[in-house]
């Protein structure tokens, strides 16, 4: 596959042209230097999408745009620039509402991204409803963002942390799903993608099972809202965290769709301005939802990015981006195997387009050393997910990570280069 078009048979299936979605992308043109003296020009393949994602020029021009023609502290001015960056950052969390299927824009409290939200619930609903002896119930696979709040909780106030477990394919043990819920489980927090993994989790079944038991479920969506179509309604999970910068938004946003009931019932997190109502020295009351949970000045600049990254992703397609991905991560599982010897964590029927290998006996760090010799950028490392390494007996991985930008032709370039490797490790392999 070396021309730069699509196999044939996925041109009908895929929606869009990923090839002229890349000329949006102004780092993708990135090239780097290479050989003794530099004299190699090796371009960017960039494969660490888990990690962040890249941004087009529609979200950086929106930024741009922003800090040049609206920029003020929003909500207390009356002012006419006061009044542009409110209604931008307003849009933005109508918007967002809009692209996750929330019923009300009032279901969107702004945070810096997934960990921050995880964080606000854990605080703001743990502390109020838990009570020594109670169970939270996670997975096995989450990342140390959806395992860390948890257990920083469950010190203060002895709880209980319970785990569903992972089979060998990388999958829930789900089939006694039944059995994970006791008497005292007061929460399932889960993700929804594993960003080690791939595995897409049946969360719509998994919450319906959870509800039974009257138990709520936080869905860690930082993997899924970026690459697949998601509605919080069809899903009826009760919290919901997201991360702006791994669906081609700035840093440093994100936000927590919590269902209305549960930001009426829960304290503030942080307490500071914009979050009150009436304040006396000793005592104040609260703002509204979502406000109640946004002290402070916001990240306004972050948000009107991510309302323009929303834009560009509907623009292409949810269902257009997963299709996509599927295919081209089918593409690289079956590649990969021609390298020989390499081993591929995650084996899900529905996955997404994260891939975790081990090949040959060389240590991750050392294959994306190769790699990046070759201007290929992945991920080696424990993926923010120690537990799941211990599990699998092993230090880290190597993973290659797509976004609806990437093309077969790259994946080909990580074949290659790996190939490559094989071969100047010889025996050593
Ligand atoms: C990236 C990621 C997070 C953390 O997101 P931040 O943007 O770093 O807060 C949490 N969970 C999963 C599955 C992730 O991939």
């Amino acid at each position: 596959m070396s021309e730069a078009h699509l196999p044939e048979k996925w041109e009908s299936a895929v929606g869009f042209d990923p090839y002229r979605v890349r000329d949006d992308f102004p780092i993708l043109k990135e090239t780097f230097r290479r050989g003794k003296r530099g004299e190699l020009i090796v371009p960017l393949v960039y494969l660490d999408n888990a990690a962040t994602t890249q941004k087009p020029r529609q979200v950086i021009q929106a930024l741009v745009d922003y800090y040049e023609h609206a920029n003020a502290n929003v909500h207390r001015a009356i002012h006419t620039l006061g009044d542009r960056a409110t209604e931008l950052y307003e849009e933005s969390r109508r918007k967002l509402a809009r692209f996750i299927g929330a019923a009300s824009e009032r279901e969107i409290v702004f945070t810096r991204g997934t960990t921050e939200a995880i964080n606000l619930v854990a605080a703001a609903w743990g502390r109020k409803f838990l009570k020594p002896g109670d169970e939270i119930l996670l997975t096995e696979m989450e990342h140390h963002s959806n395992l860390i709040p948890w257990q920083l909780l469950a010190k203060e106030k002895q709880l209980t942390l319970r785990f569903i477990p992972f089979a060998e394919d990388g999958t829930l043990v789900l089939d006694n799903l039944e059995d994970y819920f006791t008497p005292r489980t007061r929460l399932l927090a889960i993700t929804h993608m594993s960003n080690v993994f791939g595995t897409i989790n049946p969360i719509q079944q998994i919450v319906a099972v959870a509800h039974q038991h009257d138990v709520p479920v936080l869905v860690d969506g930082a993997q899924s809202v970026p690459h697949m179509p998601v509605n919080v309604q069809e899903l009826d999970c009760d919290f919901f965290a997201l991360s702006g910068h791994k669906m081609c938004g700035p840093t440093g946003i994100g936000a927590l769709y919590a269902k209305e009931k549960w930001l009426e019932a829960m304290d503030p997190y942080h307490g500071g301005g914009e979050m009150i109502r009436s304040v006396w020295l000793d005592r104040a009351t609260w703002n509204d939802i979502p406000y109640k949970f946004e002290a402070g000045t916001p990240n306004i600049a972050g948000a009107v990015g991510l309302a323009a990254a929303v834009d560009y992703l509907s623009h292409i397609g949810m269902e257009n981006i997963a299709r996509y991905e599927k295919l081209l991560t089918q593409y690289a599982l079956e590649q990969l195997q021609t390298v020989g010897n390499v081993r591929i964590f995650g084996q899900a029927p529905e996955r997404g387009g994260v891939i975790s290998f081990y090949v040959g006996n060389i240590h991750p760090h050392d294959v994306a050393q190769f790699l990046d010799a070759d201007g290929i950028a992945i991920r080696a490392g424990h993926h923010c997910a120690q537990p799941i390494m211990r599990k699998l007996g092993i230090p880290a991985t190597s993973r290659a990570s797509f976004y609806f930008y990437n093309t077969p032709q790259e994946v080909d370039r990580l074949v290659q280069s790996l190939i490559k490797m094989k071969e100047f490790f010889g025996d050593g392999f």
